[in-house]
């Protein structure tokens, strides 16, 4: 077997193991040798990568490839290893927005190439050259897209601009001309290729990308982000294309497909139109939050959450945002834990795009070691607030609006919620009165059964904890084991 042959094997062998990883990742207990297949197809891609190319270039070439993947994959690990979990979403915007950027470079570099073997010629290579000609467009619009969207959605993400939608006058009928544009402009190139066809195109698409991502609205970003992830993968199919590479055509194509799936899946759990989320957003323009008066809210001590829930029957727990920013998630499965020994049910509710990732609370959960058969999907969970006696709001906020039920002129309208209001007393885990990630006030916080717990997530279910453990029942009353970091009540 020759070099070329051993490396189309493993690029055959590397793209099963990318199908076996995402199969993987879709499942809690597998998500592990997921990552793992991952890690092994990227290494063989990578081996294979390098041995056809050290057929066709010079060894400085290959060691400078080398000294490349070196700096890029110490720059990876120092990022890996520091980034905190609420900004995973941040950084997975950057790094679909260095596919984008890549797959910009790699078409200029492939027409610059062809260029300069046949310059400003269409007839030489005939209609294989007007085939390269449509790819290099067609990899160029898909990477700058994808770069501008992922830059504005990386900045929406991490707070450096406002999450609210950009809402420019005719803002539908400018994306569909710029889509026309496009096709005209492909075809255009094709028959006459030139430089500023080449640059009309690139800043066509950087701005398109801009537009389509500052037009959606904050509570919408989960969609963006899945989105931004196929629109990188079809951006890295196009590249292998011009690179001529078939694993990165297949590669890209299992990204931009599982993408576009997710992101549909975001969709419908948000109740929203995919074709129109892909054309750049719906946001309606609602009341800047905080300006509508919403009355009086209440609150409550940490002593007298921990006495609701000592009396109570039924408990579930909605984890949001807060409980990732405060780490608060191993308390809270030692609160499930406590309440479970003294007899009471407590359950989780889990809001399809609470937090900052798709699953991003079972993963939390999952950590926690909270027993998997306690944490359900919000349409397992809905009807059962009606008969609860305390909900934990533990840092969620838009999951739990009801004005995405109620108000029509919200935002976040029709957005399906987690309906906690229903149940007898809901607890309200936050540090202040503070919109959530859509900026849409919470008319939850003011209703009569509801008291808002101020202070970080983390202190306050300590807080309940250490009431909890004060006023233990016992081994006569209750199970009797007092966990050994709890101080014995005086
Ligand atoms: P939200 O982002 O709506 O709200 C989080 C709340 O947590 C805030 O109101 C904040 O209030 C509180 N909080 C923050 N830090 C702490 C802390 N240390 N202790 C206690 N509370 C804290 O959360 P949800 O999970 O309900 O909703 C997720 C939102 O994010 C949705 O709008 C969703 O569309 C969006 N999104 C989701 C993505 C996904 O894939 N899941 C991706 C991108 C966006 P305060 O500051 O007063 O403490």
């Amino acid at each position: 077997m020759n070099a070329s042959t051993a490396a189309q094997a493993a690029d055959i062998v590397a793209a099963l193991l990318f199908v076996f990883s995402l199969a993987g990742l879709s499942q809690h207990h597998t998500a592990r040798a997921g990552v793992a297949y991952g890690v092994a197809g990227m290494a063989l891609a990578l081996v294979a990568t390098v041995v056809v190319a050290g057929r066709s270039v010079s060894g400085e070439s290959i060691a400078l490839i080398a000294v490349a993947g070196a700096i890029g994959g110490a720059i990876g690990l120092w990022q890996a290893r520091r980034v905190e979990m609420t900004q995973m979403p941040e950084l997975i915007a950057v790094l679909h927005s260095l596919v984008g950027l890549a797959a910009v470079l790699i078409g200029w570099n492939s027409y610059l190439e062809v260029e300069a073997q046949h310059p400003g010629s269409t007839e030489l290579a005939g209609s294989l050259l007007r085939i390269h000609h449509a790819e290099v467009f067609i990899g160029i619009f898909i990477g700058a897209v994808t770069f501008t969207g992922s830059v504005i959605a990386f900045l929406k993400l991490s707070a450096r601009i406002k999450s609210r939608p950009l809402t420019l006058p005719g803002k539908n009928l400018l994306n569909v001309s710029a889509l026309c544009a496009f096709v005209t402009l492909t075809v255009w190139f094709t028959v006459s290729p030139n430089l500023a066809l080449m640059i009309a195109v690139t800043v066509l698409a950087l701005v398109l990308g801009w537009h389509l991502v500052a037009s959606i609205g904050g509570g919408d970003m989960p969609v963006v982000v899945s989105m931004l992830n196929s629109y990188s993968g079809w951006a890295a199919a196009a590249a292998g294309f011009l690179l001529d590479n078939n694993l990165l055509i297949v590669t890209g194509a299992l990204v931009g497909s599982s993408g576009a799936y997710l992101s549909y899946i975001m969709c419908r759990a948000m109740n929203r139109s995919f074709l129109s989320v892909i054309a750049g957003g719906f946001g309606v323009e609602a009341a800047p939050s905080g300006e509508q008066e919403q009355g009086e809210h209440q609150e409550i001590s940490a002593e007298d959450a921990a006495s609701a829930l000592a009396g109570a029957t039924q408990v579930i727990i909605t984890p949001g945002y807060g409980m990732a920013v405060a780490q608060a998630q191993h308390p809270v499965a030692e609160l499930t834990r406590r309440l479970r020994e003294r007899g009471v049910t407590v359950r989780f509710g889990v809001h399809p795009v609470a937090g900052r990732l798709p699953g991003h609370m079972n993963v939390l959960l999952a950590e926690a070691r909270v027993p998997y058969d306690v944490v359900l999907e919000m349409d397992e969970i809905n009807d059962d607030f009606a008969d609860t006696s305390v909900v934990l709001v533990i840092g969620a906020n838009d999951t739990v609006n009801p004005s995405a039920m109620d108000d029509p002129a919200s935002p976040i309208a029709g957005m399906p919620v987690l309906r906690v209001w229903e149940a007898e007393h809901v607890v309200v885990f936050k540090r202040s009165m503070a919109s959530g990630y859509a900026g849409v006030q919470n008319p939850l916080f003011f209703r009569e059964n509801s008291s808002m717990l101020f202070g970080d997530a983390k202190q306050s279910v300590e807080a309940i904890l250490r009431e909890l453990a004060a006023s233990d029942p016992g081994p006569a009353a209750g199970s009797g084991r007092r966990p050994a970091e709890q101080p014995a009540p005086a």
